[in-house]
């Protein structure tokens, strides 16, 4: 079983030689062919090109190194290590430090044991408590609750992956710490893995409050994507039909009150803004119908299941199986 190591670096040329090193003492066990190691250079405008060239160089059985040639993000850089990416394993981590090498072993062990999904969890965190920490936590009870797979650490890079449950995960905006709710909605086994933590040392973090506002909208968007891609007419539909109700359930009552108590019916600021909410509500319903005939053009154009096959069994004389094709998509 193959394993890919993929890390986004974006300015952390400090980091760089003794986190390789790090990550040689840690996989040496390994046999050589096994492991491969792929740094993706984020654009960095500091030494960490020329650094990665010197470990390429040093060490060209496993290490190699993709430049992007400008700063598109870590889930970009991240896309782009996978994409190149030979291993039937791929594991992903920071090039600060924080993560540690010593892990991966373990969460090898785990993927061998037949999980699909190894989430690294920072039980220990080294991080500011108030900036860090705290908003951290709120979001991981936030997806957790919403995407309904239920993760201590969402936000924790270090985390394999057996490659099917990557396939046709196409990653946009701060999307990378989404996987594990994808994954298990194509039906991937998950389990979690507490991971050593380490303050940063070298660098400094590319992050800030901002970041929160982003991943809550991405968690929106997962949500719609993994729960109604295939069917985008329920939730607009169902929203439609709900206004239509209301609408219909307060002109009803203006109706009663004018027989019984002559009280005109147009007058009344329910009347108009019963229409609207009609309105409103046919005009979700259309939303849906427009967003079903776009749903088939993405599935369809590109070919796209609408299903996830994990395993196909066959009797000895047709030899081989068909993995696990991922359906549905992002
Ligand atoms: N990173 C990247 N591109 C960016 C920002 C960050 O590739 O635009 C990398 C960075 O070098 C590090 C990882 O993503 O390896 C996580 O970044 P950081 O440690 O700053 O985030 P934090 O751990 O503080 O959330
Ligand atoms: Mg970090």
């Amino acid at each position: 079983m193959k394993l890919s190591l993929v890390i986004p670096v974006y300015n952390e040329s400090e980091n760089l030689p003794l986190l390789h090193e790090q990550i040689l003492q840690a996989l040496s066990p390994l046999a050589d062919q096994t492991w491969e190691l792929i740094f993706v250079d984020d654009g960095s405008t500091d030494q960490s090109p020329e650094v990665l060239e010197k470990l390429v160089q040093n060490d060209p059985t496993h290490t190699t190194a993709l430049l992007l040639r400008r700063n598109f993000g870590q889930t970009a850089a991240i896309a782009a290590g996978i994409d190149h990416a030979s291993g039937e394993v791929i594991i992903l981590m920071d090039a600060d430090m924080q993560n540690d090498p010593a892990d991966i072993p373990r969460m090898l062990e785990m993927i061998d044991q037949g999980h699909d999904v190894v989430s690294g969890w920072r039980e220990n965190r080294q991080d500011a408590f108030l900036t860090r920490v705290l908003p951290s936590r709120i979001a991981n009870w936030l997806i957790s609750t919403v995407t309904g797979v239920h993760l201590h650490d969402y936000g924790c890079t270090l985390k394999a992956y057996r490659r099917e449950v990557l396939a046709g995960f196409r990653l946009y905006g701060e999307m990378h710490r989404f996987i594990p709710a994808y994954a298990h909605s194509v039906g991937a086994r998950i389990v979690e893995l507490p991971v050593r933590h380490h303050p940063r040392r070298f660098g400094k973090t590319k992050y800030g409050l901002t970041r929160t506002i982003k991943v809550l909208l991405d968690l929106i968007t997962v949500k719609f994507l993994i729960s109604y891609s295939n069917k985008p007419i329920y939730p607009f539909g169902g929203m439609g039909i709900v206004l239509i109700l209301i609408s219909m359930g307060i002109l009803t009552f203006l109706l009663v009150r004018r027989v019984l108590f002559r009280t005109s019916v147009v007058d009344s600021p329910f009347f108009s803004s019963s229409l609207m909410v009609m309105i409103l509500g046919f005009q979700s319903i259309l939303l849906g119908l427009i967003a079903e005939m776009q749903v088939r053009t993405y599935h369809e154009s590109q070919k796209k299941p609408t299903y996830t096959i994990r395993k196909q069994l066959k009797s000895a004389q047709e030899a081989g199986s068909i993995d696990a094709h991922s359906g549905h998509n992002l």
